[in-house]
C-alpha cells in the first residue's frame, strides 16, 4: 500500500471484535471517535457462513459510517492463532481450522489486515484509551464462558515463542480439580468462569438451595448468567453469593502469581461477570491477590475494572492496525 495514501487527508481504521457468540465492527476515525458500528450473532459452525458473516458486519459498518475511505482493518479474534501470519488455528465454534483470516480480508477489502487474540487486544484497548497509558506492564483478565487473559510488557502485547502466551485461564489452580475444556484438570477456568460457577449455582438450584434461580432460569447452565447471578445475590441468595466469591478469589490467587512473575504495575479485569458484580469481584480478587502476591510485588499494584465494555477489542484492534501502518 502507497503510505502517502495513509498520511494524507485520512480516512478511518475499522476494528472488528469476532467474540465465540458475537461480533462487531466499528469505524473510527483518527482521533478515534466512532463513525460507524454494526454487530451480528457469530453462531455459525461452518466455515463460509462464518466468514460471510465477518464480511456483512465490516461492509454495514462501513455503510453506517458513510463508507470512508478506510486505511487498514484491525480484528481481535478467538485463539489460539498465530498473530504474525493472522492465521487462526483453531476455534471450534466458527468451524475454522489453520483458517487464513488476515489474507481472507485483506483480500477481500485490498487493505493491510492484522489479527490478534481478542483478550490480547481487549487489554491493548484498555491501555490505550484510558488512563491505563501511563503504566507500561499490564495485566488483563477477562472471566467469561471462559477466561482469557492478556499480558503488556513495555507497553507491547507478549506473545511468547508460540504467538499464544497469556492463557491465564488455563493456570492451574487446583490440583485435581475439576476437568476443562483443554482436557487438563483444576485450570482456573474450570474453577472461575462463567459456567463453572454457574455449574455450581444449577445444582445448588437443583438441591433448592438457590430458590430465586430456580425460578428464573431453573438449572440450565446457559442460562444462568452474569446478571441473573448478580440479582439473585441481591435477593440474598447466600450459597451464591459464595460460589461467585470463591470463584473470584481463584482469579485472585491466579493474579498474586502473575504479580510474582511479572511485576506488572496494573491489572484491569473485564468481562461480564465483573461488570455486573464489580465490587464483590474486586474484593475478592484484592483478598486471592493478597494471599499470594509477594509484599514488595504487590504493593502500589492498581486492580481495577475494566473502563470500555465491549467496545475494548474494536478499539484495541483500532490502535493495532494505526500502528501497524505507520510502521509500514
Ligand atoms: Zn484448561
Amino acid at each position: 500500500m502507497d503510505k502517502g495514501t495513509i498520511s494524507g487527508a485520512r480516512e478511518a481504521v475499522l476494528g472488528v471484535d469476532i467474540g465465540a457468540t458475537k461480533m462487531m465492527a466499528v469505524v473510527y476515525d483518527r482521533d478515534y471517535n466512532k463513525l460507524g458500528v454494526s454487530r451480528k450473532r457469530s453462531r455459525d459452525k461452518k466455515i463460509n457462513d462464518s466468514e460471510d458473516r465477518i464480511l456483512t458486519v465490516i461492509q454495514e459498518a462501513l455503510r453506517d459510517a458513510g463508507n470512508p475511505v478506510i486505511a487498514g482493518i484491525g480484528v481481535g479474534a478467538p485463539g489460539p492463532l498465530d498473530p504474525h501470519t493472522g492465521v487462526i488455528i483453531d476455534t471450534p465454534n466458527l468451524g475454522w481450522k489453520h483458517y487464513p483470516l488476515a489474507d481472507v480480508l485483506a483480500h477481500s477489502f485490498g487493505i493491510p489486515v492484522t489479527v490478534d487474540n481478542d483478550v490480547n487486544v481487549g487489554t491493548y484497548g484498555e491501555w490505550c484509551a484510558t488512563d491505563l497509558r501511563h503504566c507500561r506492564h499490564v495485566v488483563g483478565v477477562f472471566p467469561g464462558t471462559g477466561i482469557g487473559g492478556g499480558i503488556l510488557i513495555d507497553g507491547k502485547i507478549l506473545h511468547g515463542f508460540s504467538g499464544a502466551a497469556g492463557e491465564v485461564g488455563h493456570m492451574t489452580v487446583l490440583p485435581g480439580g475439576p476437568y476443562c475444556g483443554c482436557g487438563k484438570q483444576g485450570c482456573l477456568e474450570a474453577v472461575a468462569s462463567r459456567i463453572a460457577i454457574a455449574r455450581e449455582v444449577a445444582a445448588l438450584a437443583a438441591r433448592e438451595d438457590a430458590p430465586f434461580i430456580l425460578e428464573k432460569c431453573g438449572t440450565d447452565l446457559n442460562e444462568i448468567r452474569s446478571g441473573i447471578l448478580a440479582r439473585a445475590i441481591e435477593a440474598g441468595e447466600t450459597k451464591v453469593e459464595g460460589v461467585v466469591r470463591q470463584a473470584a478469589y481463584y482469579i485472585g490467587m491466579a493474579l498474586g502469581n502473575l504479580i510474582n512473575v511479572l511485576s506488572p504495575e496494573a491489572v484491569v479485569l473485564g468481562g461480564g461477570l465483573v461488570e455486573a458484580m464489580e465490587a464483590l469481584f474486586l474484593e475478592e480478587v484484592n483478598r486471592g491477590v493478597k494471599d499470594h502476591a509477594m509484599p514488595f510485588l504487590r504493593k502500589n499494584v492498581q486492580i481495577r475494572a475494566a473502563r470500555l465494555g465491549d467496545e475494548a477489542v474494536t478499539r484495541g484492534a483500532a490502535h493495532l492496525i494505526e500502528q501497524y501502518l505507520q510502521a509500514m
